[in-house]
């Protein structure tokens, strides 16, 4: 083959990767592109970490090329269109990419797999950002799993060492050319956001720095992933979500060095990709549908302001409160918060838990369909292997037991800075006199309770009885 192209999308990295080790053994000269797709960004609002985030990676990513004599040609418009006129434009024989399991993105690829065809060209794709993929992990009767611990040890037993191992490139194949303009982020249409002073590291540079961070914190990561106000996850999701790093890496890494901490870094992996094989699966999740069809006819009450005081943090709850602000002010939830703001939109306000999934969709840095409607089904008790619908979380005693000092809540919610910790989980139940004493009126400088939990627990149960029967 004399020309590929090989085209990004969520494996924004130069090396261990699928596609481009194919394409740069096939071909003898591999040119590297990237769309930013007006199809996925014209629903985006304005300002957006994740556009940045690609942006600055790029850019990061481009120069990488540039010190080999090539360079990364950047397009912004319609992929289906793109991809098909840059193969002409370099007379590509073939594109090279790495799968992506989201219904969109498959239709997407079977049109520009059609539109090359018919140019005379081929579409290789590649299995990259997952270990197993689609039908690789069935279980014995051949069917999808439904259930995380089964897939999780057939997804165990499955593995190899051929599974862990690196795709090398071959960097002298990669197109000589000079360096090419990229369009700005005011060009693409988005303005600059608080990227550049949160701790999020971009591009690879930034990915590898974050992971040998969490490779010296990995043996305490079952102790410490629980409580908010501590370093204990590894915050790569972002570098997952866009392939900054590559997942054979990470899993060979968490597989090999052994230990609980490890052991259960790797199970998070693989709920990863236990979510990744369910919508590939069942594309309908991508559609508002529940997993569990029964649930698909609750009709969520929504109360008046419900949603509006969850989003702006003002529930009266505060480590529920703590959790939105972290995620409005950094695009990032710490995973116990997601598990407990979620369940309480839902089983606390009554609102319907799609509203929220669209809402982390829009604001997660790390926003990832299938983990994100799987995490949210999940907490609504509509989705497979979900929290029963009739235990839910009490989102006082979640927060005493996860954040016992109220270090975080602090760290979210300085007015109520000067609370000692015995109060901070239910600050409504001060008396006058010690809402005084510690700065904090209710009403005032802090809202009180939205709902009374207790209260809401029953709607709730009303509700799934309703279509239960239960
Ligand atoms: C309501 C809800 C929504 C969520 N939305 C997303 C999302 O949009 N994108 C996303 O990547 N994760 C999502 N998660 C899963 C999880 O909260 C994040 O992956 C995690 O908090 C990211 O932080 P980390 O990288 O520091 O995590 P770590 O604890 O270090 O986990 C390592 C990696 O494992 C994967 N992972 C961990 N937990 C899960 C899980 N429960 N499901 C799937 N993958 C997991 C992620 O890739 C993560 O980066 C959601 C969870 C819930 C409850």
């Amino acid at each position: 083959m004399n020309t590929a192209i090989v085209w990004l999308r969520r494996d924004l990295r130069l090396y261990d990767h699928a596609a481009l080790y194919h394409a740069t053994r096939q071909a003898t000269r591999v040119v590297v592109v990237f769309i930013f797709d007006t199809d996925i960004l014209a629903d985006l609002p304005r300002t957006d970490r994740r556009v940045e985030f690609i942006w600055v990676s790029l850019v990061a990513l481009k120069s990488e090329l540039e010190a080999h004599g090539s360079s990364l040609i950047v397009r912004h418009g319609r992929a289906v269109e793109l991809i098909p006129q840059l193969a002409a434009e370099f007379q590509a024989d073939a594109v090279f990419c790495n799968r992506d399991y989201e219904p969109q993105a498959i239709a997407r690829d079977a049109q520009v797999g059609n539109q090359l065809q018919q140019d005379g060209r081929a579409l290789h794709s590649y299995k990259d950002q997952v270990i197993f993929e689609c039908d690789e992990v069935l279980t014995q009767a051949g069917k999808p799993f439904g259930v995380f611990t089964p897939y999780k040890n057939a997804w165990l037993k499955r593995l190899t060492p051929f599974y862990l191992q690196a795709y090398p490139v071959r960097t002298e194949t990669y197109a000589s050319m000079p360096a090419q303009p990229m369009p700005s982020l005011a060009e693409l249409g988005f303005v600059r956001t608080n990227l550049t002073q949160l701790p999020v590291k971009h591009g690879s540079e930034g990915a590898a720095q974050t992971w040998q961070d969490f490779q010296t914190r990995i043996d305490s990561y079952q102790d410490a992933r629980n409580f908010p106000a501590i370093k204990g996850p590894s915050y790569l999701s972002v570098h997952i979500r866009f392939g900054t790093l590559s997942i054979r890496q990470l899993a060979n890494y968490a597989y090999h060095h052994g230990g609980a901490g490890a052991e259960t870094w790797l199970s998070e992996l693989i709920w990863r990709e236990f979510y990744q094989q369910v919508l590939w699966h069942h594309p309908q999740l991508a559609a508002g549908q529940t997993y569990k069809a029964d649930f698909n006819d609750i009709d969520w009450p929504n109360p008046d302001g419900h949603f509006a005081a969850w989003c702006e943090a003002r529930t009266g709850y505060p480590l529920v409160d703590a959790a939105m602000r972290q995620l409005n002010k950094t695009g990032y939830m710490h995973n116990r918060l997601r598990m407990v703001a979620a369940a309480f939109l839902v089983k606390d306000l009554h609102v319907d838990w799609r509203l929220g999934e669209a809402y982390f969709a829009q604001h997660l840095i790390d926003f990832d369909l299938a983990a994100n409607n799987g995490g949210w089904q999940w907490s609504a008790s509509t989705g497979c292997d979900a929290q029963p619908w009739f235990r839910i979380f009490n989102p006082i005693t979640q927060s005493e037991k996860f954040d016992p000092e109220g270090k975080f809540i602090k760290r979210y919610l300085p007015e109520l800075a000067a609370l000692p910790a015995k109060y901070i989980h239910a600050p409504w139940l001060l008396t006058s006199a010690q809402q005084q004493m510690y700065h904090v009126r209710i009403g005032v400088d802090y809202p009180p309770p939205i709902v009374d939990h207790s209260v809401a627990r029953g709607v709730t149960l009303v509700l799934f009885k309703s279509v239960t029967g239960g």
